[in-house]
């Protein structure tokens, strides 16, 4: 159907368009079945050996969450999240819901804490959620209060469920859980 098709591609320029503070204005038009997720571009150039683990946390969220789609930046363009090794603590800078920077730091992975999990934990920061700790393993944001021997990088169905409304529910002007401008350790 041709109208059909044109407005799912419109629906999905709308989104790509729009910055979400202003996204009161996308109440109206009906979502599509299948709408195209938001995208939100990384750079894991900077992030030395924990670069596939990164990939890996994003591959995750991918398989866990309709709304966003985390893909790595193309070659030239600036991502919307930059992510870092460093020898501190992991931690992570939102800036604003998608936007920031992450950083896989050495000091949890020396002390033998998941590389995986920590990238999709840190992820999961860009992405509008709070630490939840102390937590169960199951949880994603429990982070390093699950132990050494937690090694789960997937999110739990209520982790899951929030990151779909804060990319789906921003449209409708969803506050953020998570404190911008501000260092999220762990
Ligand atoms: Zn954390």
């Amino acid at each position: 159907m041709h109208i059909r098709t044109l407005t799912r591609g419109l629906a999905a320029a709308l989104v790509v368009t729009f910055p979400l503070a202003g996204g009161q204005a996308l109440a109206a038009p009906a979502e599509p079945a299948g709408a195209a997720a938001r995208v939100v571009t990384y750079d894991a150039s900077g992030a030395a050996e924990f670069r596939s683990a990164v990939d890996r946390g994003a591959a995750i969220w991918n398989e866990s969450v309709d709304a966003v789609e985390l893909r790595p930046v193309a070659a030239g363009q600036r991502a919307n999240v930059r992510v870092l090794a460093d020898n501190g603590w992991p931690r992570a800078l939102p800036t604003s819901l998608g936007n920031g920077t992450v950083y896989i730091g050495r000091q949890a992975v020396n002390q033998g804490y998941n590389t995986v999990r920590i990238s999709s934990h840190e992820l999961g920061h860009i992405l509008g959620l709070p630490d939840r700790k102390p937590g169960p393993c199951s949880s994603l944001m429990s982070g390093s209060s699950a132990g050494t021997a937690c090694t789960n990088p997937y999110p739990d169905a209520a982790e899951r469920a929030e990151v779909e409304g804060n990319f789906g529910g921003a449209l409708t002007a969803k506050p953020a859980p998570v404190p911008r401008g501000t260092v999220i350790v762990d």
